[in-house]
Formats: C-alpha cells, structure tokens, sequence
C-alpha cells in the first residue's frame, strides 16, 4: 500500500503537471478503491478483478484511472462521456460497485480549509489534502451490468459492417432491418464527410524491407516480439 503523497507524486509525473485534479481524483480512487477492499494502486489478483468507469475526461479522469492502475488497453478503464465528477469502481468477482461522485461544495468549501494562502489555485490543492472525505464525495452503491462482450480477454466476437466493410469487435455492431451496421454508418459518428485520402510518403515504414522482393512472408508478425 502505497502513501496518498506517493500516489500522487506518480500521478502527477503521468499527468504532466501538479492540479487540483490530480490530488481530487488520487482521493477519489483510494476511497472507490477502499469501497472494495483494494489496495491502492491494486496489485494481481485483485487487478484482474477491477473495472473502473470514468465519467469524465479531464485531469481528474487521468489521476482515478493512474491510482487504480486501469487502462483502456486491458478494458479494465471504461470511459463514459458524462461531463461528471464521478467514477464507479466494480469488484468483478462480487459484483459489488460503488459510484464515486465528487461535490460541487468541496469546490465552494476549498477557501474554508486553506484561507491563508492567498493564492485560488493553491489553496484548492491544499484544501482538498485536509478536506474529508465526506465533505469531497457522494458515493452510490451501484449496480453495473456488464456482458462478456466488456470484459477483459481476447476478442470474443467479430461482425462486419454491411455497409462500409469494416470489422467491428466485441459485439459493438448494429442490427438494422435484418443487416448488421457499424455504428458510425448505422447512427452517424463524430466525424462527416469522410472520404478516403492519400497522403504523403505513403510507403514509409519504421523498419526495413526483410527479404526485398520476395512476398511478405505472412509468419513474420508471429516472429515479431509480441508487444503490450
Ligand atoms: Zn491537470
Ligand atoms: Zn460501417
């Protein structure tokens, strides 16, 4: 178990700058964390058995998914585009889920517990180190309904869209009218207007060619180290 000021310290060097943030969302994870019985940072096994939803993606998002050692990469760290303070911490093996929500008083309250310091955004960040918990957060006892379509682990299924033939993983497709969609062609996307480009020094690559002018050997990614 690591100290809150060492948590924060290696959050703040993986953020790239000290915010109030930062020490906002370290105090969010360790107690989402601590919800669940977890260390902080989460070591095997208990890691395998964390998923964190984030709702928000600002520096807060970086320090809770820092803390509790999710990433995007194991699927362990789901991004929710809610523009909320909050995150959910569920315990796989238990189901158990608790959602973490900051409060807009401890923003009003943050001149309270540090009224000498002169300075708005050092007396946030010293405020939210001696504010209480229950005074920074709501918590919600939560369900979270996950298929094993969200769960960590190998792909577990592949469609491809009826309309512009891209492979869509995970069960993400969308079934219309008896044909199966990605989302972007079945519900319009973030982007418009895509139109496919060429660019410059299209044929670039990082390594050299192996085996000039014979056919790409297709056992080549196997003999690649296999990184991630
Ligand atoms: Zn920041
Ligand atoms: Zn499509």
């Amino acid at each position: 178990m690591k100290s809150f000021d060492e948590l924060l310290a290696e959050s703040v060097a993986a953020h790239g700058h000290l915010c109030p943030g930062q020490v906002v969302g370290v105090r969010l994870a360790l107690l989402g964390l601590r919800l669940l019985g977890f260390e902080a940072p989460p070591t095997l096994p208990q890691l395998k058995k964390l998923i964190v939803f984030v709702e928000m993606d600002r520096c807060t998002g970086d320090a809770v998914a820092h803390t509790s050692g999710v990433k995007l990469g194991r699927r362990s760290l789901k991004f929710v585009d809610y523009g909320i303070m909050a995150a959910t911490f569920v315990n796989l093996a238990t189901d158990q889920a608790f959602r973490v929500i900051s409060t807009e008083e401890s923003r009003d309250l943050a001149d309270l517990y540090a009224p000498a310091e002169p300075d708005h955004y050092r007396r946030q960040l010293l405020a939210y180190k001696v504010m209480p918990d229950s005074v920074m957060f709501r918590v919600q006892e939560v369900k979270v309904d996950l298929s094993e379509y969200d769960l960590p682990g190998p792909t577990r299924r592949k469609a491809v869209c009826g309309k512009c033939g891209q492979v869509v993983r995970d069960n993400r497709e969308v079934k219309q009218n008896g044909a199966v969609y990605c989302r972007p062609c079945a519900w319009g996307a973030y982007f418009t207007l895509a139109r496919e480009i060429a660019w410059p020094e299209m044929n670039w690559a990082p390594g050299p060619a192996v085996n000039p002018g014979r056919p790409i050997d297709l056992d080549l990614h196997e003999a690649m180290p296999r990184v991630g």
